[in-house]
């Protein structure tokens, strides 16, 4: 069964569209449990009703037609239970209801499967037969398996109105709508402008059709692509002439026999000839060759199917290289994709970005962090995104509640136009505030830095009066490039950042790749990424980056007092101090070269477990440190923060984290070292006042948010602040804990600033 499993969910991968899924899925299920009709019902959202969508063995001519209430008949109590319903004889039951137009009389036996995507019912797959007998045990786990891979083909094709589709009165409605997203509201506010769609690199998938401008251009890119593929193949083979068999060396030869111009090439050509674009004929014809191995009896055959969609992605990526350079972007650009970086972020002419639509990520993804901190509006985690539709179409991107318009009407683009505006007024009244220090009622003052990573947001800082930088995330300059940048390419970037808040303080952390954070240039293919191979450990694996890093980040600090250097994800002591050593050698070898670089101030990144219950020994080694809150809490709670299908157990106010903030303040300061934090929770007007209590020296947040949260804390006493955590700390919800801290913004008289943040 498990190959037969494998087998319809190869062909769903391949079919053109759902009505197509829907008709081999019943005709594949039919024959695998050797049953006399499977028949697929989906829900109708719009009128909250099931439709017969597609059958093989009930009467043909109902698709479309029949319609159900939700809690109609066995198909009804099937997504009412939400589980399956396994009858011998379904005439005997209370809840049989014949529709003579099904032609289901005769049949006896049923057993109905809900298909549930992310806790949502999508419709119910049903198998019946004229035998009075329950379906066995491995058949209904077959059907169970299925549907919960079906689901997210289905729900994926609803957003394309094709269940819609199905019925004239819902073509009116789906005609009259605007297509609306909804994900994860990640950056609060609205943008309005235009979709600039980037699609995956090298996911054949992922390729819209296109009519070719001009099919000789076409045909010559193709070329190319399939050249450079061939030269590949050759140089692989090469290389691994001496350590592979001569029988799977024979596979290479294999594999250029199929790029040739008799086989894939030429009919990919063909397909351009039509009228296609390179791409989309290279899908079409690598879509059409593996549904033909799929057909194929023999196994080793029909493996063969990885090799062609691999060859294929192969071809694909040469014909993507060229697609960034012809990128336009307006002025108003608004970024979609599947799965938008930094990267693509840094590719944005700068003041053009108006919005991000990411269908990956949440509120803590770093394009999430680095949006913020450049207050660009950004709704991430929608689902099915029909990147082909939305192309060239004008956007509105609502950040604060995390909706996405789709060519809105004028009517819609005016009204959030005039929330924009709002918005904008509300920052403007702040600026009163940037001269003034961030000090409670009573007297205690703390220190506000800014996060940063692209120079584009040092002018933001300036103009709300940062007091300096709490941390600079290195990083951000070793993604816009196709190579490690050289020690004096990096001297010349961090020379500017120290000058330009010179006398303040700028905390200057080293690479911290790993994770969601990678390098085109540098592959890592960890399986587990956030556990695995990131921040230090690789700089401390590669002394060679780290030291030309240090001697940049040296050099440039001659003549200011100002620099500090920042280690991210140190988890034992053992990796801090040969961090030092190295820092400590890199000093001493420019003495050496008669440079006087001033002895740099270092500090730690508390934001992994083991290093919170080590604050103390860790603060007898160091200068200063600052707490990651976006990793602690995704390693304290095991929530991935980058993954929209937990972001909803992605909480820094969760009591455990809450817990490790307070034990490495008060060990920090037990040794008298300074301690601040630079994770995303310090940016939150919310979270402020615990922060506040708990005794931070300092706050390092987003440009944008500095002047709301230096507001905050103007509003309030210490001695309040420290009450409120007290009572805090008893409680063990982090929705109450919230809840609680909005009600103590709300009676301080900053509820429009809640309300602002969520509206
Ligand atoms: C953090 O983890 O809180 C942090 C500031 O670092 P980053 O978000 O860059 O991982
Ligand atoms: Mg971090």
């Amino acid at each position: 069964m498990l190959t037969q499993l494998r087998k319809i969910i190869q062909e769903v991968n391949n079919a053109a569209d759902l009505n197509e899924v829907l008709q081999l899925v019943t005709r594949e299920v039919k024959e695998a449990i050797n049953t006399q009709a499977a028949s697929i019902f989906l829900v109708d959202q719009h009128r909250s009703e099931y439709v017969l969508m597609a059958t093989c063995g009930l009467n043909a001519a109902a698709v479309g037609k029949v319609r159900l209430k939700l809690s109609q008949g066995l198909v009804g109590l099937v997504g009412q239970r939400e589980e399956p319903i396994n009858i011998k004889n379904a005439h005997l039951h209370p809840n049989f209801y014949p529709d003579p137009r099904v032609e289901e009389e005769r049949y006896k036996a049923f057993l109905g499967v809900p298909i549930i995507h992310r806790r949502i019912l999508q419709g119910v797959l049903i198998v019946q037969e004229e035998q009075e007998r329950c379906y066995d045990e491995e058949e209904e786990a077959f059907l169970v398996t299925l549907c919960a891979q079906l689901s997210s083909v289905i729900a994926h094709a609803k957003v394309m109105g094709v269940i819609e589709g199905i019925t004239a009165i819902n073509e009116k409605i789906a005609a009259r709508d605007i297509v609306t997203y909804k994900g994860i509201p990640c950056v609060a506010g609205v943008g309005i402008g235009d979709a600039v769609v980037i699609y995956p690199q090298a996911d054949l998938q992922a390729v819209p059709d296109r009519r070719a401008d001009n099919i000789a251009a076409e045909k010559s890119l193709f070329n190319d692509a399939l050249q450079a593929t061939r030269e590949d193949i050759k140089k692989l083979a090469e290389r691994l002439k001496e350590s592979l068999p001569e029988e799977e060396l024979l596979l290479f030869d294999v594999y250029l026999k199929m790029l040739d111009n008799n086989n894939i090439g030429y009919d990919v050509i063909s397909e351009i000839e039509k009228g296609q674009w390179a791409q989309g004929a290279l899908r079409t014809v690598i879509q059409r060759h593996a549904m033909q191995f799929a057909a194929m009896e023999d196994d080793y055959l029909r493996e063969r199917i990885t090799d062609i969609k691999d060859l294929g992605r192969r071809v694909l990526f040469y014909l993507q290289e060229k697609q960034w350079d012809n990128i336009t972007y307006s002025e108003q650009t608004i970024l979609i994709g599947d799965d938008i970086s930094a990267a693509h972020l840094a590719e944005v002419p700068e003041g053009c970005l108006a919005g991000i639509v990411s269908g990956k990520g949440s509120g803590n993804s770093h394009v999430a962090i680095l949006a913020r901190a450049l207050g660009i509006p950004t709704v991430m985690g929608v689902q099915d995104l029909q990147l082909v539709k939305v192309e060239n179409k004008k956007v509105i991107v609502d950040g604060y509640y995390g909706h996405v318009y789709i060519d809105p009407t004028l009517h819609l683009q005016r009204e959030f136009a005039n929330l924009a505006r709002e918005e904008q007024e509300m920052t403007a009244d702040l600026q009163d505030l940037r001269d003034k220090l961030a000090e409670t009622i009573d007297g205690h003052s703390i220190d506000l830095y800014v996060n940063m990573g692209m120079a584009i947001d040092a002018s933001l800082a300036m103009s709300v009066g940062a007091g300096g930088v709490g941390l600079y995330r290195s990083e951000m300059c070793f993604m816009n490039r196709d190579r490690f940048p050289t020690e004096d390419e990096q001297y010349g970037i961090y020379r500017q950042l120290l000058a330009a808040f010179h006398p303040r303080p700028v905390a200057m952390r080293t690479l911290d790749i790993g994770g969601d954070k990678v390098l085109p240039y540098f592959p890592m293919n960890d399986a587990n990424p956030y556990l695995g191979w990131r921040g230090i450990r690789v700089t401390l694996d590669h002394p060679e980056l780290f030291l030309a890093q240090i001697r940049a980040m040296l050099r440039a600090s001659i003549g200011m007092d100002s620099l500090g250097i920042l280690l991210p994800m140190i988890s034992t002591i053992s990796e801090l101090e040969e961090a030092q050593h190295l820092i400590s050698r890199a000093y001493h070898e420019l003495l050496e070269e008669n440079l006087t670089p001033n002895k740099p101030r270092v500090g730690v990144m508390l934001e992994v477990p083991s290093a919170v219950w080590q604050t103390n020994a860790i603060a007898k080694r160091v200068d200063f440190m600052s707490v990651g809150s976006n990793d602690l809490t995704q390693y304290i709670l095991a929530v991935d923060r980058g993954n929209s299908k937990v972001s909803g157990l992605y909480d820094c106010l969760h009591p455990a984290v809450l817990s490790a903030l307070k034990h490495c303040v008060d060990s920090a300061h037990k040794e008298q070292k300074p301690i601040s934090i630079c994770g995303e929770m310090a940016s939150d007007p919310v979270s402020v006042i615990l922060l506040l209590a708990m005794g931070f020296d300092s706050l390092s947040i987003n440009s944008s948010s500095l002047l709301k949260v230096k507001w905050v804390i103007r509003q309030f006493r210490l001695s309040f602040a420290k009450q409120l955590l007290e009572e805090i700390m008893t409680y063990e919800s982090p929705a109450f804990i919230r809840f609680r801290l909005e009600q103590a913004l709300d009676d301080a008289g900053l509820g429009g600033l809640i309300r602002a943040g969520k509206r």
